[in-house]
């Protein structure tokens, strides 16, 4: 069309599949040259463009209501953060970061809290994504990295899904695993629902929630049993297998015993059992099914202990495989945008860790840590302790578990900063001091995927407004509070070279997260960059390449170089069913909703294929209720928080269980919040809450 601007190439901002997208204003293309998706795009990525509007934008600044100029405004929210840290000490202080933000925005929000205003307290919603993943990793190879790629999903003549709805949580990368179906491939979904992604099973284990760790034990004792693991390679590169078998042994002795605790039949469990010990190329894809969950990281340990035991991992087509949720939820984990994290994947106890970043920023109040995990971190609010908290490009007050007192929390915390691109969320409207953050397409920076793959998103709209890109807002305030020395930064690039530096030097000697190779990148380069998949490194012709695999020569982060089989117990979920409360609630996302709908629901479109917020109910469980389909049904949470929605029966739900969609806030339908029903219990180890398992009674309205 003439006139009509060259498409830009950047990166989708949904799902963590991060997808290649060639954008203008007014329409989007998928990538073909893009290595996650080749040019593909799934429904929510494909209306895109159609997000891009005006409406329910925030523009300017805003103190307590009021309009103000940037520069009041920066003015606002440095004085109460330098008056609290005066007053109650840097801990007082507490950022709430987001998977949304991009990497470069991530790394100044971490050096500004740990290392300038010397707080711990950074955490972010990924926490309620992937951290169960990070510490079963950290604990199984010794450092948070996914082994494997997208390439294996499909090579891999087993493909195991165990707590995975890919076909709507991650479309583009399930149109992948369905395109590479061939003859003799097996697909085994592990969920206790049945998912669009059960469509593709061979295979749907339909299990009780919250036996997988039971489940994957038993799996570990067949391998044993049958003589399929590898005793060569557990010999050559692995601790731990004695004592991970026999207490899964003690958990799962037999498959009667596991089928009869997973509420499957044996002849199920046995067939999946025989399948995973005979296929070598298998890999397990694991997601929020598996994380969201008192026993998350035991679970995400239990499905690794098998694949180290057969020695299926760093090759083609094997491995476990975490699929993250968001576009950078990978992003903040590689900048240490985690509360129990320092940066660049240094741990507060690294170490020498806290003197070398200290050093490196020139930092002299670094926070001793580790800081507060998210549900921890807003009881902290509730309790009055932290007295400034500032949440980015999020909406805690309809994510969080127990929605009703995060929102207490907000209510009382005396100053509340949000930075954010709409002006009209549950959680902006708690806010004291409101910053316009720049939207997709109006900012610029680098995001990485569930493969560990470093991607670009690119600006091709002008700013919005008053509206700042985060790294820009964070920085501009850092300026305000004195630190304009170490926060001189004029363009992302300058962030990404400086982030690409410290994670080469923090990693010394640990080459699996070596980006060194892009501490020198020139603006025109960092412009121009393709995906690549990290470790970086630069071939005989002075090219970066990126690294596919990990774990491939069998030598893992450890001090002694070898993979970790953990012991795993099995943890019954928190909350158990009561008269009171007889239904175990489920919740989850749909197929063109993202997080909280504060963008996608502006495409009318995406709200065709779930209109309204609803309840999936079996018919046998509607029958009893005096339910039928079509009816508006109420849930009631064991601590009195409301859901109200249409009533969906369907087979594909077990009895004595409903799913509600996570989407839908309290603004948008004022019917209550799928998180209001989900109470803030963690997993010990990763602090991520129990999102797939609350407790409730229904009723007809
Ligand atoms: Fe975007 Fe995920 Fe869809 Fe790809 S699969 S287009 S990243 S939402």
């Amino acid at each position: 069309m003439a006139g009509a601007p060259s498409p830009i190439a950047t990166t989708c901002p949904y799902c963590g599949v991060g997808c290649g997208v060639r954008a203008r204003p007014d329409q989007v293309a998928g990538d073909r040259s893009h290595p996650a998706n080749a040019g593909r795009l799934c429904v929510k990525g494909s209306a895109l463009h159609e997000t891009l509007v005006p409406a329910g934008r925030l523009l300017r600044p805003r103190v307590a209501g009021r309009e103000q100029t940037w520069s009041q405004a920066l003015a606002a929210a440095a004085g109460a953060i330098r008056q609290a840290v005066a007053e109650h000490g840097p801990g007082s202080v507490a950022f709430y970061l987001s998977g949304q933000l991009l990497t470069e925005d991530y790394y100044v929000a971490n050096k500004l809290a740990k290392g300038f205003i010397g707080t711990p307290h950074v955490d972010t919603n990924s926490r309620l994504c992937m951290s169960s993943a990070v510490a079963a990793h950290k604990r199984a190879f010794g450092e948070d990295c996914v082994p494997g790629c997208y390439e294996d999903l499909e090579l891999a003549d087993l493909l195991v899904l165990a707590g995975s709805n890919a076909a709507w949580a991650h479309p583009v990368l399930y149109q992948r695993m369905k395109a590479a179906a061939r003859a003799g491939r097996k697909v085994v979904v592990i969920d206790p629902r049945r998912t669009a992604t059960a469509e593709l099973a061979d295979l749907h284990l339909m299990l009780k929630p919250g036996t997988d760790t039971v489940l994957f034990n038993g799996l570990l004792v067949w391998l044993a049993d049958q003589q399929a693991v590898d005793r060569v390679y557990l010999a050559r590169h692995c601790n731990g297998y004695d004592e991970a078998l026999a207490s899964a042994r003690a958990a799962a002795p037999s498959v009667q015993a596991v089928a009869a605790s997973c509420g499957l039949e044996a002849d199920d469990v046995a067939t999946f059992y025989h399948w995973f010990a005979v296929t070598d190329r298998t890999v397990t894809a694991f997601s929020q099914g598996i994380n969201q969950s008192v026993a998350g990281t035991d679970k995400g340990n239990a499905i690794i202990n098998c694949h180290l035991a057969c020695g299926r991992i760093g090759r083609p087509g094997t491995g476990p495989f975490s699929l993250t949720g968001q576009p950078n939820a990978m992003g903040g984990r590689e900048v240490g945008g985690l509360a129990n994290t320092l940066a660049a994947h240094m741990d507060y106890d690294s170490p020498g860790a806290r003197e070398l970043v200290a050093g490196f920023w020139g930092a002299a109040g670094i926070a001793e840590g580790p800081g507060l995990k998210a549900v921890e971190l807003f009881e902290a609010v509730h309790r009055g302790e932290i007295r400034v908290l500032w949440v980015m490009g999020t909406n805690p007050a309809v994510s969080l578990p127990d929605s009703s007192r995060v929102r207490a929390a907000l209510a009382r915390c005396p100053t509340v900063i949000v930075s954010d691109c709409m002006a009209d969320t549950d959680t902006t409207a708690l806010a004291d001091i409101l910053l316009p953050a720049a939207g997709w397409g109006e900012k610029d920076g680098t995001v990485t995927n569930s493969e560990r793959c470093i991607s670009r998103q690119r600006q091709f709209l002008p700013l919005a407004g008053d509206a700042r890109p985060d790294w820009w807002i964070i920085t501009a305030l850092a300026r305000q509070l004195g630190h304009g020395e170490a926060f001189g930064y004029r363009a992302p690039v300058e962030i990404f070279r400086e982030h690409a530096a410290l994670s080469a030097l923090g990693n010394h000697g640990r080459r699996k997260f070596d980006i060194a190779a892009l501490a020198g990148l020139a603006p025109q380069q960092y412009d121009d960059l393709a995906p690549l998949q990290w470790p970086v490194g630069v071939d005989g012709h002075g090219r970066l390449t990126g690294t596919p695999r990990l774990f491939s020569n069998g030598n893992f982060a450890t001090p002694d170089g070898r993979a970790r089989l953990v012991p795993v117990t099995t943890v019954a979920p928190r909350q158990q069913t009561t008269v009171a409360a007889p239904l175990v609630v489920n919740s989850g996302r749909i197929r063109d909703q993202w997080h909280t709908m504060t963008r996608t629901a502006l495409a009318p479109r995406l709200l065709a294929h779930r209109p309204e917020p609803f309840i999936e109910v079996h018919p046998a469980d509607a029958r009893r209720l005096g339910l039928q389909d079509g009816d508006l049904g109420q849930l009631t949470g064991s601590g009195n928080g409301r859901f109200t929605g249409r009533v969906r029966l369907t087979e594909g739900q077990r009895p004595g269980e409903v799913f509600v969609p996570i989407h839908w806030n309290q603004r948008f339908t004022g019917q209550g919040l799928a998180s209001a029903l989900v109470a803030p219990v963690t997993d010990p180890l990763s602090g991520q809450p129990e999102a797939k398992h609350g407790v409730a009674s229904l009723r007809p309205l």
